[in-house]
């Protein structure tokens, strides 16, 4: 830019500098021209002078040859003699012999006197003049000659008087005229004259002009009267003017250069802008990167964190107060496990266009994980918006099935909210994101697909959570010190009895179901510690302690009465699960065929090799595979088939929809057709009524739980009804 100008600047400066040099050196050559000009008529005018010297002396020599002049006489050679001295010699056009009244002297032609006639009265005060001693006449002319510029026939010319001093010898004896004569000539300035002036000073075309009729490129020199200074005509010229002569020279070379530093510095700027343009845009790019998720193009933690710093350090009492949200998607792994990123992928694009409708243009909803949305509403743009019915259409949205790879796969997901309201500038945003956490992982442990919003209880809950996780440590660490001992007695396995589906409906196994005696809480269900031993890590050694206590206590029931034991996700995938399990039941005394492990689909969910093969080697030794919680999950066929499952188990949700909605029994009908189909067993969980066992059995379900039949119960409690069932048996056979 500075390069530019600076050209530019440099050639403006040339420009202007050649302007005004062309300028001055014009004036100066129009000023020498003109003086040149004047110069020459001067020169005209001391010729005239010169000549007129000459020609009085010649013709007073002529007229002392031809006295006769003097008395008047008439003598025409004389007088032609004297028209050719002076025309030819001299180049005048005119030239009288006069009077001192103006008259002529020697007799004329007509033509000549008719010439004469009109020119006298311009003469006459110059003859009269003749005689004194004008201001430009001094002792250098004695003749005192005159001359004057004047229009003579119009044409400007020079005219000249003369006093011809002659005398006439006569007799030996000097004589004067007898009256004094006076010589008059006059040439034209123009015509041959201007044209010598021309050609002589290289004033080009330069021509005679009455008026200043000058054209754009010529200039006009007046020519002055001597007597009145009246202009008597102008001389007009094309001035030779070298300074716009080198000024046009220059322009085109100097608007060349200007066009090329011009060119040049739009070429550069254009270029400049261009290299701006994209830099600006890559930043921007970037900047969108650095702030944004490439898969959704939603706002990421990043811009969110920024965007919620932001909405907390302007939060006052005024402004009321905001919402941050944390959106877990549920199940989201396994359909990105199952069918792979690009459905992954298409699913949360197609969870994004769902979602971004319901909020308003100032609230953000941003990707903060890979299945994690983060929902910032600002102060007052929750207002007039009932949360509730927000967290409920979020849901609801999230509920319906997606279609993906342009509907060859139908998939439901559901998604799980945490919500905390944001009101107390003095908190950290780590604390709200913290407080927002909790509340979904409420929402997630409560049986997903709804919204909690963050409450002090969830706090004082967690760290009961913390004390719950603490004691169930100590309590299994204790266990693990000896096999055999009870942890601390505290905890206990339930049995909740199973059932054939026929007519007599005998009792046939029983589900172990853990329960925890704790001191300070009373009776726990596995629901409030499963996952707490889960994600503490402690679910194998719980797991394992389980299937010994049931195993020892199965053993000595009759051969008939199976053992289903609850086994969780972690425990299938740990290395050497299928050895702990045959030890354990070996050292119980439990033969494997009466064992029966209940999984749920997701533990059976993309096993690795080894798992498989765990699952596979206790099959072979005879212990059945069960699929709990059947419909809740994926329900795919694939992993009946893959995994040889030996029994569903329909979960209680369907069977409690029968005898209140029709649909439950289309339901359940076709479960138990599937599974028939397939060769397995069906067990249905959670029968509750009458006319819920009534349709089972004649739906074909092959096995009945439920609290229809029993509650489950403490091991010495189960013995009892096995004793029971006993007698019953013998006296049956006794009696049969
Ligand atoms: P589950 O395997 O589906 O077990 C059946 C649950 O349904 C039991 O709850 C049982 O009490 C309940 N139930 C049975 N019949 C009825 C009925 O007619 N009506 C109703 N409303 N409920 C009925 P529980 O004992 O609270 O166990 C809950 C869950 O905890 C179990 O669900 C199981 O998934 C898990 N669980 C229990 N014991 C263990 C264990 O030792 N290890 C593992 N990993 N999980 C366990
Ligand atoms: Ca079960
Ligand atoms: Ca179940």
């Amino acid at each position: 830019m500075l390069l530019a100008i600076s050209g530019v600047a440099i050639l403006g400066l040339v420009f202007v500098a050649a302007l005004w040099a062309g300028k001055e050196s014009d004036a100066a050559a129009l000023d020498h021209q003109r003086k040149l000009v004047n110069g020459r008529l001067q020169d005209q005018v001391d010729r005239v002078s010169k000549d007129m010297r000459l020609m009085a002396a010649g013709f007073s020599s002529l007229l002392s040859e031809n006295a006769v002049v003097a008395d008047g006489g008439n003598d025409n050679s004389t007088a032609e003699a004297f028209a050719t001295v002076a025309t030819t010699a001299f180049g005048y056009n005119g030239t009288y012999l006069v009077t001192s009244t103006g008259e002529l002297a020697l007799e004329a032609d007509a033509e000549t006197a008719r010439r004469y006639k009109w020119i006298r009265p311009l003469l006459l005060p110059m003859i009269r003049q003749a005689d004194l001693k004008g201001p430009g006449q001094s002792e250098t002319n004695p003749e005192r000659i005159h001359v004057a510029l004047m229009k003579l026939e119009g044409r400007p010319s020079i005219a000249g008087v003369t006093k011809v001093t002659a005398s006439i010898e006569a007799n030996g004896a000097r004589t004067r005229l007898a009256q004094p004569l006076y010589l008059a000539a006059f040439r034209f300035l123009d015509g041959a004259t201007l044209d010598a002036l021309s050609r002589e000073q290289g004033l080009a075309g330069a021509r005679y002009a009455r008026t200043a009729d000058a054209e754009a490129n010529e200039v006009a020199f007046q020519i002055e009267a001597t007597a009145t200074n009246e202009p008597i005509g102008f001389i007009i010229w094309a001035p030779d003017l070298p300074g716009s002569r080198v000024v046009a020279r220059l322009v085109p070379l100097l608007s060349v250069a200007g066009l090329l530093i011009g060119g040049l510095f739009f070429a550069l700027m254009a270029r400049l802008r261009k290299s701006l343009q994209e830099l600006g845009r890559s930043e921007d790019h970037a900047r969108h990167l650095s702030y944004h998720d490439v898969l959704t193009g939603l706002p990421n933690r990043a811009l969110f964190a920024e965007r919620f710093q932001h909405c907390l350090d302007t939060l006052d009492a005024s402004s009321g107060y905001a919402i941050v949200a944390l959106i877990d998607l549920d199940r989201f792994k396994e359909i990105n496990d199952t069918y792979g990123h690009p459905a992954g992928d298409e699913l949360l694009r197609s969870v994004v266009i769902r979602l971004s409708p319901l909020f308003g243009e100032r609230d953000m909803l941003a990707r903060v994980g890979g299945d994690e949305f983060a929902l910032l509403l600002p102060p007052g743009s929750a207002a007039g918006r009932a949360l509730p019915e927000l967290w409920e259409e979020v849901v609801s949205e999230l509920a319906k099935p997606f279609n993906l790879r342009n509907g060859d796969i139908v998939v439901r997901i559901g998604g799980s909210i945490g919500a905390v309201t944001v009101n107390d500038r003095t908190l950290a945003r780590s604390e709200y994101l913290r407080r927002a956490d909790l509340a979904l992982y409420e929402a997630k442990s409560h049986g997903r697909g709804r919204c909690v919003e963050y409450h002090e209880y969830l706090d004082t809950r967690n760290v009961e959570k913390d004390n719950l996780t603490q004691d169930l440590r100590l309590l299994l660490g204790s266990a693990s010190d000896s096999v055999t001992q009870e942890p601390k007695g505290e905890l206990e396995v339930f049995f909740q009895s199973v059932h054939l589906a026929s007519d007599e409906m005998p009792l046939s196994g029983a589900e172990a179901l853990v329960r925890w005696r704790h001191p300070h809480l009373g009776l726990l269900t596995p629901d409030m510690f499963i996952p707490i031993a889960e994600e503490a890590g402690l679910i194998d050694q719980l797991g394992e302690w389980v299937l010994r206590t049931a195993a020892i206590r199965a053993a000595s029931w009759p051969l008939g009465i199976t053992l289903a034991v609850n086994v969780s996700p972690s425990q299938v995938r740990r290395r050497g699960f299928g050895d702990r399990v045959l030890s354990i039941i070996k050292e119980a005394g439990l033969s494997p065929s009466r064992l029966e492990l209940e999984l749920t689909e997701a533990a059976l969910f993309n096993l690795d090799h080894g798992a498989q093969e765990t699952l596979a080697i206790l099959r072979a030794h005879g212990i059945r595979i069960a699929l709990d919680d059947f419909g809740t999950g994926f329900s795919s066929l694939s992993h009946l088939i893959q995994f040889n499952i030996d029994r569903i188990k329909i979960d209680r949700s369907f069977v409690s929809l029968l005898g209140s909605q029709a649909e439950g029994a289309a339901i359940v009908s076709s479960i138990i057709g599937l599974s028939r189909t397939l060769g397995k067993t069906t067990t249905a969980e959670g029968i509750e009524t009458q006319g819920q066992r009534d349709f089972l059995i004649a739906a074909g379900c092959t096995d009945l739980q439920g609290f229809y039949f029993s509650r489950p119960m403490a091991g010495v409690d189960f013995d009892r009804i096995i004793a029971r069932n006993e007698d019953g048996n013998t006296r049956a056979a006794h009696t049969g």
